[in-house]
């Protein structure tokens, strides 16, 4: 493995060239909006056998695990857009399905898998959480790909959105007859109280604000209505690979359900089942439904953000740094 230790380095890598205004800062805990951290990995996997410098760290009052600090969105624009597609197709995710071919443009083996993994949560949704939709319910799929979730779910009754900011996977989708907002996540905008059922399956870690994504969600949900979140919520790779610099950040559990109280939701339904089908090339993949409680609140202020903080301490839905590095250091020494 190689390893990059300079910023210089990394860029010559990326093929990228920071404009004047380029930044690389440290951000404020995306969770609990604080301010300290502990550095739980200096390096994160690039792809190519590379170790690139750009830290994880773990926040020292929630213990969410984030890259931080964080580069110019200019510089994410760059990876996403010239080089995320060709990473995405060599990862191992993409070994067990081919969601994406060679240049990294969708597939039909990426479609048909989204099919069945829609059937399969639907499956789940209704045998086993037990939850019920109303005739025509209104569902939104954000980060929704090449669109085989919307495409199971329109045929089973529902009316179904979705939005992704891939030209290619909505390409490809709109081939299909599906017609989906090409769009970042944060842009989106629906009526408020319309949909009956959110989810956001594996997407809220490469987004640029997964907060604005969850505001906007929120506000165009009724009360009551159901959203599930998807994340990686534990390791299988090496620890390197699992906290890889294709995520801005790294849910547990503990923290999705974390950010759904933030935003007005209870969460009802935590597992790392493979609700989306076991052959469905998820492993590691886990899982937390919420409904709908109350209206947005604003945690930016000292006093809301201490009383938010108590809450999801009350809760157990904090962990802290040193838990999560022994974790990760026993899981790497398990591997050796
Ligand atoms: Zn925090």
């Amino acid at each position: 493995m190689k390893t990059i230790s300079s910023l210089a380095e990394l860029f010559s890598f990326l093929n990228y060239t920071p404009d004047n205004k380029f930044h690389y800062a440290l951000s404020k805990c995306e969770i609990c909006e604080g301010s300290s951290f502990t550095v739980v990995r200096s390096h994160q996997d690039g792809g190519n056998n590379t170790l690139l410098p750009a830290s994880v760290t773990s926040c020292n009052d929630c213990g969410f695990l984030m890259q931080n600090p964080r580069f110019s969105d200019s510089f994410y624009d760059h990876y996403y857009r010239w080089l995320y597609p060709s990473q995405r197709a060599k990862s191992d995710r993409n070994n067990e399905v081919a969601y994406v071919d060679e240049s990294g443009e969708s597939t039909d083996a990426g479609f048909h898998n989204q099919y069945r993994r829609a059937q399969s949560l639907h499956r789940y949704i209704t045998d086993v959480l037990r939850h019920t939709f109303r005739s025509g319910a209104n569902m939104l799929d954000v980060g929704c790909g090449s669109g085989g979730f919307l495409s199971y779910f329109r045929e089973s009754g529902f009316n179904c959105l979705g939005n992704d900011p891939d030209q290619s996977a909505v390409s490809y989708a709109k081939g299909k007859g599906i017609d989906i907002d090409c769009i970042p996540a944060e842009q989106q905008q629906y009526p408020s109280s319309f949909f009956d059922f959110v989810f956001i399956l594996g997407s809220l870690e490469h987004c640029k604000d997964p907060n604005e994504v969850l505001k906007r969600c929120a506000i165009s949900m009724r009360k009551g209505s159901l959203i599930l979140l998807e994340g990686r919520t534990y390791p299988l790779s090496h620890s390197t690979k699992y906290l890889n610099f294709n995520h801005h950040r790294f849910f547990r559990q503990s923290h999705m359900k974390a950010i759904l109280v933030k935003h007005g939701f209870e969460p009802i339904l935590s597992t790392d089942d493979q609700i989306c089908g076991g052959d469905s090339g998820r492993s590691g993949m886990g899982y937390t439904f919420g409904l709908k409680r109350h209206d947005h609140a604003n945690h930016s202020d000292a006093f809301a953000r201490k009383s938010y903080l108590s809450n999801i301490r009350r809760l157990g839905y904090v962990e802290s740094p040193a838990t999560l590095i022994e974790m990760l250091n026993i899981h790497d020494s398990n591997l050796i």
